[in-house]
């Protein structure tokens, strides 16, 4: 494990630090990543905000997933590049693309989630653990 992360968005506008490691790394098909990725999936590392430090404008979208619950999207109000997911039944963690780290190490995902809604030319690696929706909240640290 490497911590600290560093990162930024495209135009530098944004940037941020992380003390800590990730609760989990996950890689998600759902419909609204593979827009927000343009294409793919997006993976994503958990990490509790009370070790996470952003400086920059950060614009926040928000829409109710398919769970019910309440998510938004935080991305560089200057040049779009997507950086952030929070969910209103998570409180103290939002996911962190893996993309704008500087340097993820060795973070990679552990789980494939929402399976069902992956193209027909998607390659998932048979190594992760796979969910075809959304799997349970994990278990809070508190
Ligand atoms: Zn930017
Ligand atoms: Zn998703």
């Amino acid at each position: 494990m490497t911590a600290p992360y560093q990162g930024h968005c495209s135009c530098g506008a944004v940037s941020l630090e992380i003390t800590s490691e990730p609760l989990w790394v996950r890689q998600c098909w759902c419909r609204q990543c593979r827009r927000i990725a343009a294409s793919g999936p997006t993976n994503n590392a958990l990490f509790m905000t009370d070790a996470m430090t952003v400086t920059g404008d950060v614009a926040w979208w928000d829409y109710e997933a398919a769970s019910g619950n309440r998510i938004a999207h935080g991305f560089c109000a200057t040049c779009g590049t997507q950086m952030f997911g929070r969910n209103a039944a998570r409180d103290g963690a939002w996911v962190v693309r893996l993309g704008v780290l500087d340097d993820a190490g060795d973070l990679a995902p552990k789980s494939a989630i929402w399976t069902s809604e992956a193209p027909d030319w998607a390659t998932i690696d048979p190594d992760l653990e796979q969910f075809e929706h959304q799997p349970p909240l994990p278990p809070r640290k508190d």
